[in-house]
């Protein structure tokens, strides 16, 4: 059953002269959708007024023509792929650290590594020496200046699922709408209360998975509210969002501050979702618009010298351990992604969160015993080999195949494949938005 919630241009008020929001038509999944998985959510292509644009505010029109393919390729069955990005200023908030607290897993644990730790490769020092010059801060002014509006899509699709839907639906739901998030709605509260996102996937596995042999009742059984319950008793963790008036630097802080990787636009006026933020939505939008600023000389240095990225303590996974070591090292180190090592070290392949969500669309999540090195082979879409960069690159060149391959990370690897470190999102926004404001929302 789909419901249209109300959009948010019933209440548009001043905004419908200055920037008026597109409305979305929502696709709703709730429990009363018993019999059939949920159909896919219908595109939508709500008008934006151009009456008074903003001067610095461009329409983004070739990154959308982008979107609006990768969602195309989505919409089919496979939810694999590097995908469109769907998804509060919560400033303050809490960190998500529900994640170990209810698994009792608050301490972070390095995962074994068979690969040298070549922090002292990768001094900070050339990035701190760049932070000086002039024309440093021109990423963070750009985020500055420009709101969470300006980046959000013209027209894409947005499932919203009622707490009361049943995980088992929740999950299936979102390969079927080839998605990586929804909003929770709760119709008792009337107001969205979280995101089920893939790593609540990864939760519910490693919290009630015991062997293939058994079958796993509580994802058969379980509401997504059942399960809110009992993961975030004692734990509670509101909903991050961000108004489209916030500004795309306060979009990043809060992402990366608050360790999620999906922040939801809500419309202050109607509460709605308008859009759902992410890191590569966010690089892509200052890729695209970046390049018609003045270059500060950071971007031609190389990652060995700006030191941007992890090289220590690397969370990794061996080709031949079970899916089940990768799920542990995803809620033990809470990072997004493990690269694929041989017993030499040597990395060949990645497996990340995202592609968990596979054993859902395979229905083979009874069966974490299955090897990341087959797993990586059965991906249906997959992108082939791994994604990396060399120390000797420069910084413009990691941004721009990171932007053009739409992933969350490159692998940075040596000339014989060996592991160095890994080059985030999160690092490269953290280091060209908010390290030259003096914030370090990483670590912090
Ligand atoms: P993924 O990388 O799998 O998409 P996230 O890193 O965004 O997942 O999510 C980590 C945890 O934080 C999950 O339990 C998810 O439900 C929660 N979460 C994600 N986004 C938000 C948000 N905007 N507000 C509150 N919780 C969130
Ligand atoms: P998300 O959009 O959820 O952040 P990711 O970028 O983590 O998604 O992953 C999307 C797909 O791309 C997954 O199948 C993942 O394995 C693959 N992928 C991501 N980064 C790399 C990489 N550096 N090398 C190879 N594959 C990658
Ligand atoms: P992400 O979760 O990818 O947004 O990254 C958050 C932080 O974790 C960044 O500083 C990344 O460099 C770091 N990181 C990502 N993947 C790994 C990993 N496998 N091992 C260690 N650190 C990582």
């Amino acid at each position: 059953m789909h419901v249209c919630v109300p959009h948010p241009g019933a209440a548009l008020g001043d905004w419908s002269i200055k920037a008026p929001f597109p409305l979305p038509e929502v696709s709703f999944l709730e429990q009363g959708d018993s019999t059939s998985w949920p159909s896919p959510a219908m595109p939508t292509s709500p008008e934006r007024s151009h009456g008074k644009e903003r001067a610095k505010a461009p329409r983004w029109t070739r990154q959308e023509a982008m979107e609006e393919r990768e969602l195309q390729g989505l919409g089919e069955a496979s939810a694999t792929g590097p995908s469109t990005d769907d998804l509060e200023l919560g400033l303050e908030l809490p960190g998500t650290g529900a994640w170990g607290c209810e698994l009792g897993l608050v301490e972070e644990k390095p995962a074994p590594c068979p690969c040298p730790s070549p922090q002292a490769l990768f001094p900070r020092l050339g990035w701190d020496d760049e932070l000086q010059k002039p024309g440093a801060q021109v990423y963070m002014h750009f985020m500055q200046e420009h709101t969470c509006y300006d980046a959000m899509a013209t027209s894409s699709k947005l499932v919203i699922f009622d707490t009361t839907l049943e995980i088992k639906k929740a999950f299936f739901a979102l390969v079927a709408n080839g998605i990586r998030a929804a909003p929770l709605w709760d119709s008792k509260k009337q107001s969205f209360v979280g995101m089920l996102t893939i790593t609540d996937f990864i939760l519910v596995l490693h919290r009630y998975y015991r062997s293939p042999l058994v079958q796993i009742y509580e994802i058969e059984e379980h509401k997504i509210e059942t399960w809110r319950e009992i993961y975030l008793q004692g734990c509670f963790k509101p909903l991050v969002s961000i108004s489209p008036n916030n500004s795309l630097f306060e979009a990043v802080y809060s992402l990366i501050k608050n360790r999620i990787h999906r922040l939801p636009v809500l419309d202050p006026v109607s509460g709605a979702v308008l859009h759902i933020l992410t890191h590569k939505r966010l690089l892509k939008f200052l890729h695209i618009f970046g390049a018609l600023l003045p270059q500060p000389s950071f971007l031609s240095r190389t990652i060995q010298d700006l030191g941007i990225g992890t090289f220590r303590d690397l969370a990794v996974v061996l080709d031949t351990a079970p899916i089940l070591t990768a799920l542990d090292i995803f809620v033990d180190r809470r990072v997004s992604a493990l690269p694929v090592v041989n017993e030499a070290g040597q990395v060949v392949g990645l497996y990340s969160r995202f592609d968990v969500i596979h054993l859902a669309a395979q229905q083979t999540y009874n069966h974490l015993d299955v090897s990341v090195g087959e797993a990586l082979k059965q991906r249906t879409l997959c992108l082939e080999g791994v994604l990396s960069c060399q120390p000797h690159e420069s910084l413009g060149e990691v941004i721009d195949r990171i932007a053009r391959e739409q992933v969350h990370r490159l692998v940075l690897v040596d000339d014989s494949q060996h592991l160095l470190g890994v080059v985030s999102l999160s690092d490269i926004l953290q280091a060209l938005v908010l390290s030259p404001a003096g914030i370090d929302a990483l670590s912090a």
